[in-house]
């Protein structure tokens, strides 16, 4: 998608500060970030949110989860605990029409999220 910001991101044309990246995935820190670790996972694919998931895709996310434990691990965050989350819409906070998943950790968490 030519004007997607995370596309542009995953391409290499807006710098981002990735910390991991294949053939399927981009991991980039936060700019933002709203904890010592705060990276977004995202699928090269521009979907632009989790409810235009088509059943072919449906593996994405387990995908998506599974690097996210992977980038745990890499940033020392897994004994303390971390959290994901998607935000799916305006009224959940959806701000980038790209779908990604927020990592975060390194300090405690609370519930319910704001
Ligand atoms: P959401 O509100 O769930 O759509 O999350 C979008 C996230 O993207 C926010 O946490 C923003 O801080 C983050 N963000 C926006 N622009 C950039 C950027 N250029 N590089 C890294 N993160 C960004």
């Amino acid at each position: 998608m030519k004007e997607c910001l995370f596309c542009k991101i995953a391409a290499g044309e807006i710098p981002a500060t990735k910390v991991y990246e294949d053939e399927q995935f981009v991991v980039f820190r936060d700019i933002n970030p709203q904890a010592p670790t705060h990276v977004l996972i995202i699928p090269r694919r521009h979907i632009e949110k989790l409810t235009d998931l088509t059943e072919s895709e449906s593996g994405l996310i387990g995908q998506m989860q599974l690097l996210a434990n992977k980038i745990a691990e890499q940033e020392g965050i897994t004994s303390g605990g971390f959290r994901t989350v998607f935000n799916c819409g305006e009224g959940a906070g959806q701000s980038v029409w790209h779908i990604h998943m927020h990592l975060l950790g390194g300090r405690p968490m609370t519930w319910p999220p704001g």
